[in-house]
């Protein structure tokens, strides 16, 4: 198993009509406005976010000078005291949220719910 806690990569890996999906089935509400979405209409969102696999960037010198036995034991030590769920958190998470129509084209354009700007022309 490879711990990597920081650098999280965000992604958007797919949406689609619900009629398409055959694991969502009957009536449900939407995950961000609570309104009732009838069966067959409004989307599926799903968003994986998973450590960063890249490793940051070293020197030879550094990496001939690491001590993998020293670092390894650090880590099983950072490790005992974390619950399973920390551990999992912070490797990899996967969400899926159902949404209505309207949610969904909000989620469209603010995928990442950054702040919005300031209104246009207000000076
Ligand atoms: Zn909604």
């Amino acid at each position: 198993m490879t711990i990597r806690p920081t650098n999280w990569t965000l992604s958007i890996i797919d949406f689609g009509m619900t009629g398409h999906m055959s694991q969502v089935s009957g009536s449900s509400s939407c995950g961000l406005c609570g309104r009732h979405i009838t069966p067959g209409s409004g989307y599926i969102v799903r968003i994986e976010a998973m450590a960063d696999p890249q490793m940051p960037p070293m020197s030879m010198q550094q990496i001939e000078s690491l001590d993998f036995d020293a670092t390894l034991s650090e880590l099983v030590r950072q490790m005992e005291g974390m619950t399973a769920d920390e551990l999992q958190d912070g490797v990899y998470r996967k969400f899926t949220y159902h949404l209505c129509g309207e949610c969904h084209r909000e989620f469209l354009a603010n995928p990442l719910g950054k702040p919005r700007r300031n209104p246009v022309g207000k000076n």
